[in-house]
């Protein structure tokens, strides 16, 4: 890729924009550009420098993706609504050609990594509460206030940052990346160095605590939850290369598979609502480590089927009317609305898998279902929008020590029961 209309070579300590940035390491690389950690010697900060590939198509939707950041950063001018801010754009020319270049406030870890550094065993509660209430402000403005639809939510999109200023205190921000990352990590890492360290330091107290965990699918003896105490989890929404009006969506397919709302699968249209479906398999993958739906094609039946039979078999039958009414309706679905080539469903509802599973306790599992499932709505205008999602109770509740000790328990018992298999396909 580092050719003619490709991705720019950059080696540390380049200059960008007449001097003003320069290049620090790399933070990661996406299908478009390559993002660096750069050295603002006008502000003395640190900023993320996107850099796109050349060719035509990916100047385009970098010049629709600055558009977008724009109207993002000036409707926000007080930096409140956890979306990622552009600071600057230029052009950068080198041997590949002429690379749109973004600058982007410099952000942590994605959710993503989170969740792995997490061991896939899914966060504490109040933890994803934390985070589910920052992407619903970010959503809520875009929607709202700008208009937009981001299409392509999920937790490798949407980034860690900390409240500490990192120019006072590097270390504790958790956003020093000279301090804290190897050389030839390419994909970041600084705040779970620093959670890391707090981790090793208090592994005494953290064993404590953990022994009490409440997820814990394979049996007490399997690895414990990570403490992530004391820990500020605040985040943005990042990527807004796939972000449309919602007046003129520009694609047909949107979302990563896993996050793709049925709307989208069944070519019915889309609006807000089908980020808000993003959402919601964001949140429980959050609160489980795993992907609510990961649907996989066969000789039988495509990847497409076995997605909607997944939401199915979780959330009900899909009313007649959605089933049918899509562009793609008739590949997929008879003319009663039951799926053509997978026949027999199992259902198993979203509170059940939480405590049956996820080893949640009965309240957890229904105050948590009770705001996921009306999300996770087949029809897209009965869904709450983020505005709504804002006012729940489970966003607003904090579970108190005494009842979580008490759940912890029951978790416990619950454990001792054994795991069942989730969603076993059987084809026609
Ligand atoms: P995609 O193929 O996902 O569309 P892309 O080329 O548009 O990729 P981004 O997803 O915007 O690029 O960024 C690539 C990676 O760079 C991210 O996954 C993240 O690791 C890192 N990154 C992006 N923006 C920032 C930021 N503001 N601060 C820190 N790291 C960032
Ligand atoms: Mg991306
Ligand atoms: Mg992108």
């Amino acid at each position: 890729s580092y050719r003619k209309g490709g991705y720019h070579a950059v080696r540390i300590g380049d200059p960008f924009n007449r001097g003003r940035y320069i290049a620090q390491r790399k933070l990661g690389w996406g299908q478009f550009s390559t993002v660096w950690l750069a050295y603002d010697t006008q502000s003395s900060n640190y900023v993320a420098l996107k850099i796109q590939k050349s060719a035509t198509q990916f100047a385009q939707a970098a010049l629709h993706e600055i558009e977008v950041l724009s109207v993002i950063v000036n409707g926000d001018p007080s930096n409140t609504k956890c979306v990622v801010r552009l600071i600057d754009h230029f052009k950068h020319s080198g041997p590949n050609g002429q690379h749109q270049c973004m600058v982007l406030e410099f952000l942590g870890d994605s959710l993503l990594r989170l969740i792995k550094h997490n061991r896939y065993k899914g966060l504490h509660l109040n933890k994803v509460r934390e985070i589910c209430k920052c992407i619903l402000i970010g959503l809520d403005y875009l929607h709202r206030e700008l208009g937009l639809i981001h299409t392509d939510l999920k937790p490798e999109n949407i980034l860690l940052f900390s409240t500490i200023d990192p120019a006072k205190d590097p270390v504790k921000s958790g956003l020093s990346p000279i301090l804290e990352r190897p050389e030839g990590n390419l994909n970041g890492g600084s705040t779970m160095n620093i959670i890391e360290k707090k981790l090793k330091s208090r592994a005494k107290r953290a064993v404590a605590k953990i022994s009490g965990g409440r997820t814990s699918m394979g049996g007490p003896t399997q690895k414990p939850e990570r403490n992530l105490d004391g820990v500020d989890l605040r985040c943005k929404v990042v990527d807004f290369g796939n972000a449309c009006w919602n007046a003129k969506p520009f694609a047909e397919e949107i979302q990563t598979r896993q996050y793709r709302a049925p709307e989208v699968i069944l070519r019915s249209g889309y609006s807000y609502s089908t980020d808000m479906w993003s959402f919601a398999c964001t949140a429980f993958e959050l609160a489980t480590g795993d992907m609510l739906f990961a649907p996989k094609g066969s000789q039988s039946f495509c990847e497409d089927e076995d997605h909607l039979a997944l939401m199915m078999e979780l959330l009900g039958k899909m009313p007649r009317k959605i089933a049918t009414g899509g562009a793609r309706s008739k590949d997929l679905f008879d003319r009663h609305g039951d799926l053509k080539r997978i026949r027999r469903l199992k259902y198993w509802p979203l509170n059940r898998l939480l405590i049956d599973r996820y080893k949640f306790s009965d309240d957890e599992a229904r105050e948590f279902s009770d705001f996921l499932c009306p999300l996770l709505e087949f029809a897209p205008e009965k869904r709450p929008t983020a505005q709504q999602c804002l006012q729940h109770p489970w966003i607003n509740h904090t579970v108190s020590t005494n009842v979580s000790m008490k759940n912890k328990g029951v978790a416990m018992e619950k454990l001792e029961k054994g795991v069942s298999s989730l969603h076993m396909r059987v084809g026609k």
